[in-house]
Formats: structure tokens, C-alpha cells, sequence
């Protein structure tokens, strides 16, 4: 989602261009759903993949993993998307923006979270060991 959307969009704001090929926040690894406001926040682009909104939460939410999302990168970027796309950041692109971490550095640190979730689904890493990376880098605040 990025400083500017879930998962991917590439500007010369820093802590957007982190987000192409991220995607954790869309995904599923980092959030588990995002709420809108209604319907026509989610949006026809979304609807049309099948997400529908849990109104039993207040806002409604929908669920993650988005089926937006590929490789990192959301594939309706261009088109409409919920609200909360636009608007979430998560600590390490707050980091970015606040010249704490620079692009690089924060690059690489997704580029290990993304290894360490592939080593989790193969069944050569803990799940604690993911669960730490994103309790550091990404959920934390500054
Ligand atoms: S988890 Fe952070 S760095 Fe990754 S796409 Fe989302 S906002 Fe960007
Ligand atoms: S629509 Fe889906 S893939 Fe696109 S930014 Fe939002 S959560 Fe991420």
C-alpha cells in the first residue's frame, strides 16, 4: 500500500518507489484486512475480483491477501482503489519518509522479509523468524 497504497506505486517520493514489489501490506503477511467506508469505496475494480466487505466489523473490512495484488505490485493502481490503499503506511515507509532509513536500506530489509516468508513456506525458517522481521521493521512505529 505504500505512503501512498498497499503494496506499489512508483514516483519520486522515496517511500513509494519501496512499495513496487513489496506488497506485504496487501498480502496478507503484514494486514490481515482493510476497512473502507462502503461499497463504492471498495470500489467496482475490486469487486469485479470478487472481494465483498464483512459488515460485521464497523467500518466493514475486507479480507487479505488482495487478489489485486501480484509480485507486489497492485494491478488496479491506476484505476480505483479503496481509501486505505492510498492512505497506509507502514513503520518502514514512515522511516523513509522521515529520512531515518534511506530507500536502499529499506529495499533490503524487504528483500529479506520477502526471503524469509519464501524460507517459512518451504519449511526452512520459523515462523517467528517472519513474524520478528515484521514486528521490527514494519509495525513498529517511530
Ligand atoms: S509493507 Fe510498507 S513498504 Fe511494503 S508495500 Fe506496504 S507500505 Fe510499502
Ligand atoms: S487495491 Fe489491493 S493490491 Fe491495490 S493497494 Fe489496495 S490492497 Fe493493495
Amino acid at each position: 500500500m505504500g505512503s501512498t497504497d498497499a503494496g506499489s506505486e512508483q514516483s519520486a517520493n522515496p517511500s513509494q518507489s519501496i512499495c513496487v514489489g513489496c506488497g506485504l501490506c496487501c498480502d496478507g503477511t503484514l494486514l490481515s484486512h482493510l476497512a473502507v467506508s462502503d461499497e463504492s469505496d471498495l470500489g467496482m475494480p475490486l469487486r469485479a475480483m470478487g472481494v465483498s466487505l464483512l459488515f460485521a466489523a464497523d467500518p466493514p473490512v475486507f479480507e487479505l491477501p488482495c487478489p489485486a495484488v501480484e509480485t507486489g505490485v497492485c494491478t488496479i493502481h491506476h484505476l480505483h482503489r479503496p481509501h486505505a490503499c492510498s492512505l497506509y503506511e507502514c513503520a518502514l515507509s514512515r522511516s523513509v519518509i522521515a529520512g531515518d532509513v534511506d530507500a536502499d536500506t529499506a529495499r533490503a530489509i524487504i528483500t529479506t522479509t520477502l526471503a524469509t516468508r519464501r524460507r517459512v513456506g518451504e519449511g526452512g525458517a520459523g515462523p517467528e523468524e517472519l513474524e520478528s522481521l515484521l514486528d521490527t521493521h514494519f509495525r513498529g512505529s517511530i
